[in-house]
């Protein structure tokens, strides 16, 4: 249960969270977050030493040379000490498994090199444009289709922002630009307040999106800075969160993303159904309350994009729609997520039925 809090500015960059449970002095300062993510762990040996696991599963862990562990101290506080099984390790330890599969899912799954218009800039439907802005992420989830993506060479928003920007000029009928990646809140407030007031020129824009998991794993990145430019831009903003489980939803958590229930800001939600960590209806239905809670709203149930190194993840879709009407019959309607799958050459999210 989360308690309701009071947001106010200044508690962002004071004190907070004096004491643990053991009475132990657990964080006094909120760090700025540029800090807390160099604390990031990258060591499987570590991050489980520090969730009193045996080293010995490392038997079973794979060194990704390309797409290595990544977790931040965040996220890893809300898992449970000892339990090899803890949902939130699950989407970020990586396991020999994925290196067994390789015969299953592809390198990019969802072709999104063939849709490029420009480096790193995807045009598939109406309305809208996504932005890979970078390739740097606070976590990196083991699921991730994302993961094999040739980010140097697609970089929209470095030396490549002025054709991007071109491209969106001559584009009248795109009103949404959603900046996704990699996580664009990696990026520093100075670039992105740069880029959000060259996007604010143009004049058929109306919405800025942003595809992000960094408010959740590091709720450091929500300082006064962010809001600022959030607040000054002239576009609706729209930030997709990802919550795959309602234990990723903490007390810190609950307190960070209040600061930005504002207005012309909408918080949603998309999740990817994951076997062995969401795969149930009591924990999607317990998800979606707790969103609630915190002022977000579900919006997709994503089918896993069959990225290879993540078979071991797939849920069946004949499950996932079981699932889901199970949880209609549990949730008011605007708390059930729509189940979709991304269909290459499909003009939008293909929503999965019975
Ligand atoms: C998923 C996606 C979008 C967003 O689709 P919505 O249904 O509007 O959320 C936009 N562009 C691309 C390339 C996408 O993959
Ligand atoms: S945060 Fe998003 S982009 Fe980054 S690794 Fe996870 S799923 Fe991929």
């Amino acid at each position: 249960m989360i308690t309701k809090t009071t947001p106010s500015l200044h508690c962002l960059n004071g004190k907070s969270g004096e004491n643990n449970a053991d009475g132990q002095q657990a964080r006094t300062v909120k760090r700025d977050w540029q800090t807390a993510l160099s604390e990031a762990i990258r060591d499987p040996r570590e991050l489980l030493t520090q969730l009193k696991l045996p080293v010995s599963l490392l038997e079973q862990s794979s060194l990704s040379p390309t797409f290595p562990l990544r977790v931040t101290q965040s996220f890893i506080r809300r898992m449970q000490p000892g339990n090899p099984l803890d949902p939130l390790l699950l989407q970020v330890l990586p396991l020999n498994q994925e290196l067994k599969d390789t015969d299953w899912g592809s390198l990019d799954p969802v072709c999104d090199q063939h849709a490029m218009q420009g480096p790193g800039l995807l045009h598939k439907y109406q309305g809208r444009v996504l932005l890979v802005s970078t390739a740097a992420c606070a976590i990196h989830c083991r699921y991730c289709f994302r993961q094999h993506f040739p980010y140097q060479q697609a970089n929209p928003l470095g030396s490549q922002l002025p054709a991007t920007l071109a491209y969106l000029n001559a584009h009248q009928d795109i009103h949404e630009v959603i900046l996704s990646g990699g996580d664009p809140l990696s990026l520093s407030d100075e670039r992105l307040s740069r880029i959000v007031e060259q996007l604010d020129q143009i004049p058929h824009l109306k919405t800025l999106r942003i595809h992000t998991r960094l408010p959740l794993v590091l709720p450091e990145r929500i300082d006064a800075n962010l809001l600022k430019w959030l607040q000054a831009t002239r576009l609706k903003v729209v930030l997709v969160l990802h919550i795959n489980h309602p234990n990723e939803i903490d007390q810190e958590f609950a307190e960070s993303i209040a600061h930005l229930q504002l207005p012309g800001v909408s918080l949603l939600n998309q999740s990817v159904l994951l076997r062995g960590i969401n795969d149930s209806a009591e924990i999607l239905v317990s998800l979606s309350h707790m969103l609630f809670e915190v002022g977000i709203l579900p919006y997709y149930l994503h089918q896993l994009d069959k990225v290879q190194g993540a078979a071991h993840f797939e849920v069946p879709a004949e499950t996932g729609v079981k699932l889901l009407a199970e949880m209609r019959h549990k949730l008011p309607g605007y708390l059930v997520p729509k189940y979709v799958k991304e269909i290459p050459g499909e003009p939008a999210k293909y929503p999965i039925f019975g």
